[in-house]
């Protein structure tokens, strides 16, 4: 089978890179794209040779093209920007596409892939987050399908029954015998700092998460549970689940990956070591199981695993990203783009760890009569959030 992966030089890039390196026989790298990491695409370009790459950047797909000059062999076709990168997902050549890009910039992509019918492995939530409704619409008129790569979706998936898993989008979970689903969360570093020490975090404590190794947006994400948020929204729209059907729940050893709670009392998990590795491999070989170089877990040594209750005080961003999932696609199109916004700007240390929340709860309560039906209503929305939360930030009110 031959990938198209969309993010490649990121974490999950970099994972799903070594799940195609130890499946040579089955899987192939046809095409390649990121943002703007030159020598992070030389590097997969020397080792995997893809036909075709694509980078966001004009001006860095200008200094790929130099370096390439450099290099003895067959070349890549380069293809450049956001056009680009929609070319390469919308290459029939490329049976699968795996959606890796951050944030809002992997929409356009995600939604060419599905209008060519390809087959979809999907780690990038927020274009979920941002078109859920629109997504599947167009994949299943393209006769595309999905499959989760988000490790907490790829648990949930796998302990759904298959004719749940076959119709992602609009399965009927009742039907299926499930009662509710547990999405499960590590709780981030901050799950034990004292709530009043909150205020003093720096960017690069949030940036380091007790469990996972990540992007730096994901990370802080976690830290906030913002992550968890989107991700709820995204089970929501993956597994077609009402609110009643959803339960989130904090499990810092983050070993049990989620869970599915059945009519008759019975609750399945999916529990593995917390590697991306294993989502990666099992969106890329359903129904199969393929090698991931993930080593099993040790029960003897595995200790205690414990389960509580998300205390919304210390993760007001979740309860924010629930609440905006009950009122539909526009709201959660806003709150993505004001987070965007928001931890870009913790990143650059413009606001605090705490101004995050404030910052996209003032976007998301300003802005109103939101349209989010088609995609330039996405597009649209996405853009007065951005906006509005980049006005905020110039206020030059304190976060
Ligand atoms: P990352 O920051 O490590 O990598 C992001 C990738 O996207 C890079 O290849 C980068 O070049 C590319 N990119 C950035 N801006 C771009 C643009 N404008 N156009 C095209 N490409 C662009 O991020 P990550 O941690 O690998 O996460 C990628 C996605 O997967 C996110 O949506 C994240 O929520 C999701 N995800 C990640 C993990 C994880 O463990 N890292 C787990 C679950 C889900
Ligand atoms: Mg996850």
């Amino acid at each position: 089978m031959r990938v198209t992966l969309l993010g490649a030089t990121g974490s999950i890039g970099t994972s799903a890179l070594e799940v195609i390196s130890k499946n040579q026989d089955t899987l192939t790298l046809y095409a390649a794209a990121c943002g703007s990491n030159v020598e992070g695409m030389l590097g997969i370009i020397t080792r995997f040779h893809p036909q075709k790459v694509a980078l966001a950047s004009v001006e860095a797909c200008q200094r790929l093209k130099a370096e390439l000059k450099n290099l003895k062999g067959p070349l890549p076709e380069v293809l450049e920007g956001e056009k680009g990168i929609c070319e390469l997902a919308a290459d029939p050549e490329g049976d699968y596409v795996i959606a890796a890009i951050v944030g809002a910039a992997g929409l356009k992509p995600v939604l060419a892939a599905a209008d060519r019918g390809a087959l979809i492995g999907l780690a990038n939530k927020e274009a979920l987050v941002m078109s859920g409704a629109l997504f599947f619409e167009r994949l299943h008129k393209g006769m595309a399908q999905v499959f989760p790569i988000d490790s907490e979706h790829s648990a949930i998936f796998q302990c759904l029954p298959e004719e749940c898993q076959l119709n992602l989008g609009s399965c009927d979970l009742e039907k299926a015998g499930v009662h509710h689903i547990l999405l499960t969360g590590s709780g981030g570093p901050f799950r034990t700092t004292p709530l009043e020490d909150l205020n003093k975090v720096s960017a690069k404590e949030a940036l380091h998460h007790p469990i996972w190794s990540m992007g730096p947006k994901i990370t802080i994400d976690s830290a906030t549970m913002m992550n968890k948020g989107l991700e709820y929204i995204e089970a929501r729209y993956l597994f077609n689940a009402r609110e009643d059907q959803m339960e989130v729940i904090i499990h810092p050893q983050s070993v049990v990956h989620s869970m599915v709670s059945y009519k008759d009392g019975a609750i399945l998990a999916q529990m593995g070591a917390p590697d991306m590795k294993t989502p990666i491999a099992r969106a890329l070989a359903y129904p199969k199981r393929i090698l991931s170089n993930v080593e099993p877990l040790d029960f003897s040594s595995l200790g205690t695993l414990s389960f509580s209750k998300p205390d919304y005080k210390r993760y007001p961003c979740l309860k924010l990203a629930m609440e905006a999932s009950r009122l539909g696609q526009a709201v959660t199109t806003a709150l993505n783009a004001a987070n965007e916004i928001a931890v870009g700007a913790f990143l650059k240390e413009q606001i605090s760890y705490l101004g995050i929340y404030k910052v996209v709860a003032k976007v998301v309560e300003a802005l109103d009569n939101l349209k989010a039906g088609s995609l330039e209503e996405i597009l649209e929305t996405d853009r007065k959030a951005r906006d509005r939360a980049l006005a905020i930030l110039a206020t030059g009110e304190r976060f």
